[in-house]
């Protein structure tokens, strides 16, 4: 079952090679809504819709105060023993600190392989919980530390364990497959964890079997899914808060405006700005995009930490972030909770190491196994 994680960079939606689906697509539930997070007094906000608190960021300090806690990392680093490993979506300074200390930037997937193979003893996660767990989960004998373990997404927000088991428990005829942005009892409940840089392969390589999919939580990415590999697929009705925002019109009209630019857009976006993308994948996939594509701007669907990556991957390119119609304005306020001020934070108190209850740990360790071997690349 091993398998290369490149990813096919042309979008077939633009393609007329692409073969129409014909099989069922359900969707059981309603999308969750999420309203604008309401500041609350002393530094936190709240999302109306499920009561969630989420930090402020903040303020990114400059000058000397910003050199003195990059430096106050470096050393604690060093002290603790640990490596730093952060998701594209984060604050730039914290993804520069993680490669200037050997650290690693990555998506959720590249994450979850660092941190297990890795030899240090301690892990600094720089992202929302899910991946603190993942880490926790693949490295019980590591402490696991991150920024804000608060930090939530709206997809494991938005797929509770109990319903989503009871979702499972009537369709027993159906292979569980789940988005690793879910919490460990929902990954325990599944037969396989996917990240959007291998689920198209995997269900492909299900479906292939002749197994029936039940999907969850995204409903966008379990949508694109669907018509890529025409599998049977009943798909939950969550949504990233950051990535269904972005405007189908607004995109249209920037790239009639901007002659030349090429729209990439990662699959947790709504169908009609997929359907104008000239490349639909993964962080990591939209990340090596440009190195193929000639074009001199690129209008970028996913949150705008990765902008960061592309400009310095890139310098001779433009990069914008994709106009959206929402609140979030194309940053997740979940990541943005990782600073180098809580990253400093965490690091002199060692407070708060995440903590995976082991049976249910043991459980959701054979899914997120199985898609790491899955996608191992050949030796
Ligand atoms: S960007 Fe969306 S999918 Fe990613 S952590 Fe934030 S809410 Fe979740």
């Amino acid at each position: 079952m091993t398998m290369s994680t490149a990813n096919p960079i042309d979008n077939p939606a633009r393609s007329p090679a692409t073969p129409a689906s014909t099989a069922p697509f359900t969707a059981p539930f309603r999308e969750f809504s999420f309203d604008l997070p309401q500041p609350l007094p002393g530094g936190e906000l709240r999302c109306t819709a499920c009561s969630t608190r989420v930090r402020i960021p903040e303020p990114t300090p400059d000058g000397a105060a910003r050199a003195q806690l990059r430096a106050r990392a470096r050393e604690l680093l060093a002290s603790r023993s640990a490596v730093l490993m952060a998701h594209y979506y984060v604050d730039a300074d914290v993804q520069d600190l993680a490669i200037e200390t050997q650290g690693f930037v990555g998506d959720s997937l590249e994450l979850a392989r660092y941190g297990q193979e890795h030899p240090a003893r301690n892990l600094v996660v720089c992202g929302v919980r899910f991946m603190g767990e993942t880490a926790k989960i693949l490295s019980p004998d590591k402490e696991v530390w991150m920024p804000d373990p608060h930090a939530d997404c709206s997809l494991d927000m938005g797929c509770p364990p109990e319903t989503f088991s009871r979702f499972c428990d009537a369709h027993p005829n159906r292979t569980v497959v789940v988005y690793a942005n879910t919490s460990a009892a929902v990954k325990a409940r599944a037969d396989w964890v996917v990240t959007s840089s291998c689920a198209v392969h995997v269900v492909r390589h299900l479906a292939d079997q002749g197994h029936k999919i039940l999907w969850a939580p995204d409903c966008h990415l379990g949508s694109y899914v669907q018509r890529q590999t025409g599998a049977d697929m009943l798909v939950w009705g969550g949504s990233c808060i950051v990535h269904r925002e972005f405007d189908a019109a607004s995109v249209r009209s920037l790239l009639q405006r901007r002659e030349g630019a090429r729209l990439l857009a990662h699959p947790e976006s709504p169908a009609d700005v997929l359907e104008q993308a000239d490349m639909v994948g993964s962080t990591t996939a939209i990340l090596r995009a440009p190195a193929t594509l000639d074009a001199a701007l690129y209008v970028v669907a996913t949150d705008g930490g990765l902008l960061h990556r592309l400009r310095q991957a890139y310098p001779g390119k433009e990069f914008v972030g994709a106009p959206t119609l929402g609140v979030h304005g194309g940053r997740c306020p979940w990541m943005s909770a990782n600073g180098l001020a809580s990253l400093v934070r965490v690091l002199e108190s060692r407070a708060s190491a995440i903590e995976v209850d082991p049976g249910l740990a043991e459980r959701a360790r054979i899914p997120i196994e199985r898609m790491l071997a899955f996608t191992r690349p050949a030796p």
